[in-house]
């Protein structure tokens, strides 16, 4: 009998959300989602370790980047619902992403790219920022439409729901290792600066490792460096917008 009042509540909500504006259907599912976006993290998360060799530092170093993640972290107002988390993998491209609901990754090609404190601190702050600012679960909710995802919230139980999630996986972890649209860089780019600053770093750090990401990656350098944050938008202008900051 609950059951089937809480799925008459949530078919009564899917209709609101179907015939509503966005705003107001953005807001609903944002409240509706986070479980949601736990779950998919989570779950995103295991697809990765489970391909990629997991790296650990040695104990100094290891202290040094938790210490500065978490200085980071805690300035997101997402903290107190998110458990944010940093893991390290092996991999030489010069790169860091993040998964729905907290779960960021940094390569250990960045790791050996940068020159100071500063500069990962920016990396790692633009990627807090995705999370904090729900690019992620955005760019998924639109890869795999709306209804999908309120069909995971409703149905806990059916067969099928595990394979939709490993597929969502799968998206997700596209969409975070290509970069999301240019205005969620952007986006990112402002908080990520924003979070740095109030974390006791300075942002001239970040832009002397996009200018020399911009270097090293034009002229047809082979380095590894690919798609830090995507190719798009063009780095120049990032660090154009970060200047004005
Ligand atoms: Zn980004």
């Amino acid at each position: 009998m609950k059951r089937r009042l809480i799925t008459l509540i949530f078919s009564v909500l899917i209709v609101f959300v179907i015939a509503s504006p966005n705003i107001f259907a953005n807001s609903l599912l944002d409240a509706l989602s986070l479980g949601l976006e736990k779950e998919i993290g989570y779950n995103t998360y295991h697809q990765i370790i489970a391909e990629k060799e997991v790296v650990q530092l040695p104990a100094e170093q290891q202290e040094w980047i938790n210490s500065m993640f978490s200085k980071l972290a805690n300035q997101s107002k997402r903290q107190n619902e998110l458990e944010y988390s940093l893991t390290v993998v092996k991999d030489d491209s010069v790169n860091a992403f993040a998964l729905p609901a907290g779960y960021i990754f940094v390569n250990t090609g960045l790791l050996s790219y940068i020159q100071s404190d500063g500069e990962l601190a920016g990396v790692l702050a633009h990627e807090i920022a995705h999370v904090d600012r729900r690019h992620s679960m955005k760019a998924v909710t639109r890869a795999i439409g709306m209804n999908v995802l309120l069909g995971l919230i409703i149905n806990k139980t059916d067969s099928k729901r595990k394979e939709q999630l490993a597929k969502i996986g799968v998206v997700a972890i596209n969409l975070a290792q290509l970069g999301y649209s240019r205005e969620a860089e952007f986006e990112a780019d402002a908080y990520g600066v924003m979070f740095m600053k109030a974390a006791g770093y300075r942002k001239e750090e970040l832009l002397d490792f996009w200018s020399r990401m911009e270097k090293d990656s034009g002229g047809g350098n082979s380095l590894a460096i690919l798609q830090l944050f995507s190719t798009h938008p063009p780095i120049n202008e990032r660090i154009k917008k970060i200047e004005a900051m």
